[in-house]
């Protein structure tokens, strides 16, 4: 793993939010952090009330909170205030079709501006809300509609004929269907209900201990897990947008990741919104010239994306950046998936600034390590851990949870629970939600290591740890060292069963364009691979692919690379976005 430190930029940037991260973390308390809020006029603690409500009524209705770009790329703003009467509006219209407090309302939307005026507007009304990807089918629908027992949900017509109508009778409890455009049997029009709904809404006074979003995990490991959040948790998708993110007020800020995803949640619809910056959401889904046209079209400030979008960006070439002024750009992070060293080195040398890897799970609702602005970056390391989070490298035993706190000792990462986004359950599975639980650790999953200056290194997740000879393999080391090559635009690497060795290292590989997939080249990635790992960890076999299966989240799916190599059951591929069949 390489070590050594990006500690500038390559051009002057403005000082972060948190100067010093030691300091900050010395004094940093959640009680302090809850301050921040202004918390509902007559008590209680709403996220859409701190989102929008109260820059609006603290003199900041003109500013634009939401700007729109259509997939033609027409572009439409929402300024605060305009996004205070919609959300206001669609609260109205749930609760004149007897939708309440604690209900479940569903988005089944692309990025179009419903879906944020839902979401909003949901959570003032007081209901639970959960964003769906609307690449889903039918069937993975039900299940996320079953399990969290849908109310309501707002979708399209097209959707609807297409994914939705069919399940209706699967589900009982789905008492409204609100489309964004024209009317099917059974179902209502939005617009009009909008325009007949007033202006004015009480926010139901929801306490910080309430559900306010539900949200699957990406399904990565297995079949995906629905995790409760609630209100409170805005303290920490405020305070890590501010830490972790850099955002200040009057910022232009993008995240790329669909509200689908919870990354698009927390950092693409509440975070940017309380420290009221201007979110960018584009309709539109990844495009190399689009993503950089779009950086340099708003002006953005502060982008958040992941690496497969990151990878992709690498793969067009460097070359692509220098017909655009990103000049605007003052931080760059990325969350989803180890970002490989080579990904930091390359952007550091691209953009004259390096993304900041940052890492968490659907679980914790927010950012919980990072690389800070303030701080040197190690290409490969995510970062440390937040002001008021407590993480730890732990084993686990017979007798109990061991903190290893030996430099570069890989174990389990684990959390000190007690920031206010944790989630709060896995619905319906009380089970596997405790087993989390040992010892007053919340345990990630998630290997790990932390060096002698207290950064965190990403090693795999433990069920992808590969045992091969008496050697323990992170897959995420052998596919940064094969990133490291010319060729190579992605790699997903996974154990096999060897009677000898126990397992055999095995890759998969995407290339770049102008690459072909030869006995030649493989022999040559062999051979870069054995020198930068040594011939124990190196892969013994490499296979070509054109895409690596995916998550819609962007994450290479290991278990289904594994699943095939061995001729075993996919298991649950609801989240499947791009596969290489
Ligand atoms: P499932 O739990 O259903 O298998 P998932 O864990 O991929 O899916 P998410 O909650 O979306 O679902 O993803 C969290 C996981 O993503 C983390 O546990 C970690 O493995 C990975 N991850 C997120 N950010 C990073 C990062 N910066 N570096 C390495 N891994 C990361
Ligand atoms: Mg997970």
């Amino acid at each position: 793993m390489k070590k050594d430190r990006i500690t500038k930029p390559a051009r002057v940037i403005p000082a972060a939010n948190m100067v010093s991260y030691e300091d900050t973390r010395a004094v940093f308390t959640w009680e302090a952090a809850r301050d921040q809020m202004s918390g509902l006029p007559n008590g209680g603690l709403n996220i859409a009330f701190e989102a929008i409500d109260r820059h609006v009524a603290a003199g900041h209705g003109d500013q634009v909170a939401m700007r729109w770009i259509a997939k033609s790329g027409a572009r439409t703003d929402f300024t605060y205030r305009e996004m205070h009467v919609a959300t206001n509006r669609f609260a109205n219209v749930l609760r004149s079709r007897g939708i309440e407090r604690g209900d479940k309302v569903y988005s089944l939307l692309g990025r179009v501006p419903e879906l944020y005026i839902a979401a909003l507007g949901t959570l003032k009304a007081g209901a639970v809300f959960c964003p769906l990807f609307s690449a889903f089918g039918p069937e993975p629908i039900h299940a996320r509609m079953e399990i969290g027992g849908a109310n309501a949900v707002i979708t399209s017509s097209r959707l609807y004929r297409r994914k939705l109508q069919g399940l209706r009778e699967r589900l009982p409890a789905l008492r409204e269907v609100f489309l964004t455009d024209g009317q099917e049997d059974g179902t209502l029009s939005l617009a009009p209900l909008m325009n007949a709904a007033a202006d004015e809404f009480k926010t139901v006074p929801t306490q910080a201990e309430d559900p306010a979003l539900l949200h699957f995990t990406s399904g990565t490991t297995g079949k995906p897990k629905g995790v409760v959040h609630v209100h409170g948790a805005v303290v920490a998708h405020h305070v890590t947008g501010q830490l972790a993110l850099d955002l200040k007020p009057g910022d232009v800020y993008w995240c790329t990741a669909d509200p689908g995803w919870v990354t698009g949640t927390s950092y693409g619809i509440v975070a940017p919104l309380t420290n009221r910056t201007t979110m960018i959401v584009d309709e539109a889904e990844f495009d190399v010239a689009r993503w950089y046209d779009t950086l340099q079209r708003e002006a953005v400030n502060v982008w958040y994306t992941a690496p497969t979008g990151i990878r992709m960006l690498m793969k067009a070439g460097a070359g692509v950046v220098q017909g655009y002024d990103l000049s605007a750009v003052r931080f760059m992070a990325s969350v989803g998936e180890p970002l490989n060293p080579e990904a930091v080195t390359w952007s550091h040398q691209t953009f004259g600034m390096p993304f900041h890897d940052n890492w968490w799970p659907t679980e914790t609702g927010g950012i919980m390590i990072a690389n800070f602005a303030s701080m040197d970056v190690k290409p490969g390391s995510m970062g440390k851990p937040l002001p008021g989070i407590e993480a730890g490298i732990v084993e686990i035993t017979e007798n109990g949870v061991r903190d290893l706190t030996d430099p570069d000792a890989v174990g389990e990462l684990a959390l000190r629970p007690g920031w206010p986004s944790m989630m709060r359950g896995y619905l319906h599975e009380q089970a596997r939600y405790d087993k989390c639980f040992r010892d007053g650790w919340y345990l990630s999953g998630d290997l790990a290591m932390r060096d002698a200056d207290g950064y965190f290194w990403f090693v795999g997740r433990s069920n992808d740890l590969i045992k091969s000879a008496g050697h323990l393999i992170g897959p995420f080391e052998v596919e940064s060292a094969l990133m490291e090559h010319a060729a190579v635009a992605e790699a997903g690497v996974i154990g096999i069963p060897d009677e000898t060795a126990g397992e055999l290292v095995k890759a998969y590989v995407a290339l770049k364009p102008g690459h072909a997939p030869t006995d030649d080249l493989r022999l040559d990635l062999m051979g870069h691979a054995r020198k930068r790992l040594g011939p124990a960890v190196a892969p013994k076999d490499i296979a070509f692919r054109e895409n690596l299966p995916k998550t819609r989240s962007g994450k290479i799916m290991r278990r289904l690379l594994k699943a095939r190599e061995l001729g075993l059951p996919e298991g649950d591929i609801s989240t499947l976005e791009s596969d290489e069949k």
